[in-house]
């Protein structure tokens, strides 16, 4: 086993999985004790990622989607900045997800998910998902709880069903503790450049601190699937947490290695003049 197949299996949550999230250290830096090292390997994945990305294109039968969830603060933003700053634009889309529109709300849940997933040789970014549906929809009441209920086998379903139809699916919680969150929280009260991320509202969902981790526990232990496994990546430190996705999203690439076409012709064929 390399060293990343060893470090994707410790974050991994097996199918079935119980994670206690609250055992789970999110200031872990032993994987990646120095910060300088870290960020020197992010930038060595986010190239890598970039060149794996160009063959995915030029192969056109395939699709990776990343899924990120996590609090308010978690650093969703950051990941992808870091993790895909190398990759180029055209092979790359981010969605992020808030309140639905009451279009949206017409809809089933996953039908804005749907229209957002990435076509043949892209990758897509998720910035919150269809797992909001299970999590602030469900701590804030928003829906029956039988609703809620049946929700994680409807995911699971759509999930297998964009797998057997070539998309290859990973997903990310980030995962901070309590006391970084209220470090970042105040950190953008006080400096004025991070003002204008402040949002009240992230302080209301604060005080449901407890609830939104059994929620997310709850979403780790239905939904971490063989097709579409979760992901509990340590996430006070930053560079660890860009290191560590940085080098799960390039693996599965390398697993996935796809390869540029042959072409019918041969270069002989042609002169260019
Ligand atoms: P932000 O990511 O800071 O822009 O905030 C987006 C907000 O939209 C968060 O508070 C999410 O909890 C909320 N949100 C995202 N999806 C849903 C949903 N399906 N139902 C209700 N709220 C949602
Ligand atoms: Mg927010």
């Amino acid at each position: 086993m390399s060293d990343t197949q060893a470090l994707i299996k410790k974050f991994r949550v097996k199918p079935g999985e119980r994670v206690k999230l609250r055992d789970e250290d999110a200031g872990q830096e032993s994987i990646f004790p120095d910060k300088d090292i870290a960020k020197a390997a992010t930038d060595v994945f986010a190239k890598d990622i970039n060149k794996l990305q160009d063959r995915l294109y030029a192969e056109n039968k395939r699709a990776l989607l990343v899924v990120l969830q996590g609090t308010d603060t978690a650093g969703k933003d950051g990941t992808i900045t870091s993790v895909f700053r190398e990759t180029s634009p055209l092979g790359v889309s981010v969605t992020a997800f808030r309140q639905p529109s009451e279009e949206e709300l017409a809809h089933d849940f996953l039908w804005r998910v749907h229209k957002a997933l990435p076509r043949r040789g892209m990758i897509g970014i998720l910035n919150r998902s269809h797992y909001e549906d299970v999590l602030v929809v469900k701590v804030h009441h928003l829906v029956p709880k039988d609703v809620i209920e049946q929700r994680y086998e409807q995911i699971n379903a759509f999930e297998k069903m964009l797998t057997e139809n070539g998309t290859v699916i990973l997903k990310f919680m980030l995962h901070i503790s309590k006391g970084e969150q209220k470090q970042r929280l105040q950190d953008r009260v006080d400096d004025p450049n991070k003002r204008w991320k402040f949002n009240p509202g992230d302080l209301k969902d604060r005080e449901h601190w407890d609830e939104f981790q059994d929620a997310y526990e709850t979403m780790l232990h239905r939904c971490s699937t063989p097709w579409a496994p979760w992901h509990v990546i340590p996430a006070d430190k930053k560079w660890v947490r860009d290191a560590i996705v940085g080098s799960i999203v390039k693996e599965t690439l390398e697993e996935m290695n796809p390869s540029y076409p042959e072409v019918s012709w041969k270069k002989s064929d042609f002169k260019i003049s």
